[in-house]
């Protein structure tokens, strides 16, 4: 594997540099969304500066250079999630948009009545989508429950399926817990009754080595945002034959073969699902986000990040009276939700902000699971590679001294 040099590659993300009210950052909200390396905004810069045109519309240089760049992002992408096409590979503006189109034009297919397996670990954007379509098909959400560990309870899992299941979806990662889910067998389930599957791969992308191929789900969704990329772009990954047969989501430019008023006619994959202009500078640059991974070795980057939620876990656990961790999955990402006694954690996250450290507070966007944990909300921690074994000293030093000042 290769050697993961963390001061080299903090080099690349300025941002780490900053101080928050006197302190050095310590930037933990990664699961949120990431810092971005200079090659990506450089790339921004670049795309601003010299091939700012419209794509796929025009003929002059510019606009076929901005072409070619947003294509070579689509291409990157497929050997990144080793699609077996780019014509599998769709730009959307985020992962929730992914989702709701999903939900929205693969979903209208979906008879009355019909059942949907999701977790209670899932993310709003993989709730609120299922839950917009049932109240259009009188649909049934079945929810998989977990253990004490956050673990998701396949038995349960495996008897929710009957001859009414339409669609399978869950987490690949947890955005709260950690727990890498086991996406593969449970896309094998769910195919042995015949379902189709959508993971949400958000937490995942950025950590995991990914292949579709293998996987075999049906669709499978992230966002540039969580993975050093630009905000505002999300790629959706289907099954070739699944889109081909799929209604459009949205209309307008760019999705369309012929527009006539006796009718119209759409665009091949994967323009079909690309309605309007779409965020082509931020696409190019994504590229560069992609490369950095690769050139990076996203393998040691996850050693790395392993590496730092044991070590902090540990320390966690050993030092601060009172802590509550949740999620202690066998198979885990680099996240750390905790509480402290029955401090609130808004309170938590503001006196670690004085301390120039960013952790994320609340439901996180999963309000049935804290409802499920008896919970309002956690504190929590989220690592990148950039992250160093100082910064996690630094992280819990701040625990101890807000444990302290909170009595
Ligand atoms: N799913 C999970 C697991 C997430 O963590 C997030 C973002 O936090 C999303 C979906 C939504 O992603 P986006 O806001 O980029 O569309």
């Amino acid at each position: 594997m290769q050697e993961l040099d963390v001061d080299k590659l903090r080099g690349e993300f300025p941002s780490l540099e900053r101080e928050v009210h006197g302190h050095r950052l310590v930037y933990l909200d990664n699961a949120a969304t990431s810092q971005t390396p200079r090659c990506v905004w450089r790339a921004i810069e670049d795309m601003y500066i010299r091939h700012k045109a419209n794509v796929h519309r025009g003929v002059h240089t510019l606009s076929q250079e901005a072409t070619d760049l947003q294509e070579a992002t689509r291409r990157s992408l497929r050997d990144y999630i080793n699609a077996r096409s780019e014509r599998e590979v769709i730009f959307t503006r985020g992962a929730t948009e992914a989702i709701n189109l999903v939900a929205s034009s693969f979903g209208s297919g979906f008879p009355d009545g019909g059942e949907i397996i999701l977790t209670v670990m899932e993310h709003h954007a993989n709730i609120v989508p299922w839950q917009l379509l049932q109240s259009r098909k009188n649909l049934k959400l079945r929810v998989v429950d977990i253990n004490e560990r956050g673990e998701l309870d396949l038995d349960q899992y495996r008897s929710l399926f009957n001859d009414k299941t339409v669609m399978a979806t869950f987490a690949h990662v947890s955005n709260v817990l950690g727990t890498i889910n086991p996406v593969k067998e449970m896309t094998r389930i769910a195919h042995s009754h015949g379902v189709p599957v959508l993971i949400d791969g958000c937490q995942a992308a950025p950590h995991l080595k990914l292949d579709m191929q293998d996987l075999d789900c049906e669709f499978y969704t992230f966002s540039s945002h969580k993975m050093y990329g630009p905000t505002g772009i999300g790629v959706l990954y289907g099954k070739e034959e699944l889109l081909e047969r799929m209604p459009p989501y949205q209309g307008g430019g760019e999705m369309i073969d012929h527009v006539s008023f006796s009718g119209t006619t759409f665009a091949e994959l994967p323009f079909k699902f690309e309605a309007g202009t779409p965020d082509f500078v931020g696409i190019a640059a994504y590229c560069e986000a992609i490369d950095f991974i690769g050139r990076t070795g996203l393998a040691a980057m996850e050693a790395h990040e392993e590496d730092l939620l044991r070590y902090t876990t540990a320390r966690l656990r050993e030092e601060v009276p009172g802590i509550r961790i949740f999620g202690d999955a066998a198979a885990k990402s680099a996240v750390i939700s905790f509480l402290i006694g029955n401090e609130h954690p808004y309170d938590v996250g503001m006196l670690l902000d004085g301390l120039g450290i960013a952790v994320r507070t609340g439901h996180h966007c999963a309000q049935p699971l804290m409802e499920r944990l008896g919970i309002p909300g956690t504190v929590r921690a989220s690592f990148a590679a950039y992250n160093t074994r100082q910064e996690a000293d630094a992280f819990i030093a701040g625990v101890k001294r807000v444990a302290a000042m909170l009595g």
